[in-house]
């Protein structure tokens, strides 16, 4: 089994406390990042891609897809590659739109972008309950193999239920993948514009 940690909003200066415990747990995860705030954390971004890591896209100011024309989306996505590879991060694989929210008309323009869209199939609401062992047990609660799990990396008390959940979910057997490894493990193509929330082989959506 193996599930996808995935954390938006960041980099931020606790993310290195999250890389710390994937390096010591042989773990990888995916960091959509807001595209502004790259440059001031670009060794933490290059550490990301060198831990094996996937350094993908929140766009560059977390604007709602859904609120922005064609040329402000494929602007905002070019801006923040360029400062994701600017940084010594790997050009993004995909997209996860701010909110969660995005319609056919973004994702028409994501798949001229060549990206697929990224939401996820577990909410721990961390950023709203602020709470270390609720976003633990949201977790825990109904883990499935191909679950695609949301966290935020600017929140104390997400980092330190990462660090407990990092080692805890090795320790029941899962493989902790970035998104694109596995979609690859789980033999799905992900197709640009397409929206993915999670790659549970029984999923019944
Ligand atoms: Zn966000």
């Amino acid at each position: 089994p193996m599930v996808a940690l995935t954390f938006d909003d960041g980099p931020s200066k606790y993310t290195p406390r999250i890389l710390d415990s994937l390096e010591a747990n042989g773990g990888r995860a995916t960091f959509f990042m807001v595209g502004n705030r790259v440059a001031s954390y670009a060794s933490t971004v290059k550490r990301m891609a060198d831990l094996g890591c996937e350094t993908d896209s929140h766009t560059w100011a977390h604007t709602y897809l859904t609120g922005m024309s064609e040329g402000e989306i494929l602007q905002s996505l070019n801006q923040t590659r360029d400062a994701i590879v600017a940084a010594g991060g790997n050009a993004p694989k995909g997209v996860r739109p701010p909110g969660g929210k995005i319609n056919d008309a973004s994702k028409a323009v994501l798949a001229k972008a060549g990206m697929p869209s990224i939401v996820w199939s577990v909410d721990t609401l961390d950023w709203k309950t602020r709470n270390t062992q609720s976003t633990i047990d949201e977790v825990m609660r109904d883990l499935k193999d191909g679950d695609i799990i949301l966290m935020h990396d600017i929140h104390t008390q997400t980092v330190d239920a990462a660090l407990q959940l990092i080692p805890k979910l090795e320790e029941e057997g899962y493989q902790l993948v970035t998104v694109s490894e596995m979609a690859a493990a789980k033999n799905k193509t992900l197709e640009n514009g397409t929206a993915y929330s999670d790659f549970v082989s029984t999923s019944k959506k």
